[in-house]
């Protein structure tokens, strides 16, 4: 069974046994939080917080910058259109992002097939802090 298979039999008994409640858009904590993809935050980072569900808006990238358009709207429909009005900017030790090489995450975005003038598009040099 493949890590997709895996998680759509897990979904599908989740779904099963969900008893959903209402629960408006906005954030109850009126707060946006931008942060860390990193898996280690799963389960781990709202309860450090004191948030639960609907607390907050959550947005999560690598290494919890804030450069590039993504986490910019983001945030942004979070502070005007979703009922946040403070912004919290949480980082972590032992990132994975920190120290990473642009350069030889260039060569493996190449090894993979992706083009040189894609990778340009996105402004690498931005993405490693
Ligand atoms: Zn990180």
């Amino acid at each position: 069974m493949t890590i997709l298979e895996n998680v759509l039999k897990d979904n599908k008994e989740f779904v099963e046994n969900f008893e959903g409640t209402e629960m408006s858009h906005h954030a109850a904590k009126k707060l946006a939080i931008l942060t860390c993809m990193d898996c280690r935050l799963i389960d781990f980072f709202e309860p450090a917080l004191g948030l639960k569900r609907g607390d907050a808006k959550i947005v999560r990238n690598a290494g919890n910058s804030i450069v590039g358009e993504d986490a910019i709207r983001s945030i942004g429909a979070a502070l005007y259109n979703l009922g946040a009005e403070e912004v919290m900017v949480v980082g972590h030790t032992e990132c994975g992002m920190a120290g990473a090489d642009a350069e030889a995450l260039k060569e493996k975005m190449i090894a993979r097939g992706i083009k040189e003038e894609d990778i340009a598009k996105y402004d690498l040099a931005q993405w490693i802090g």
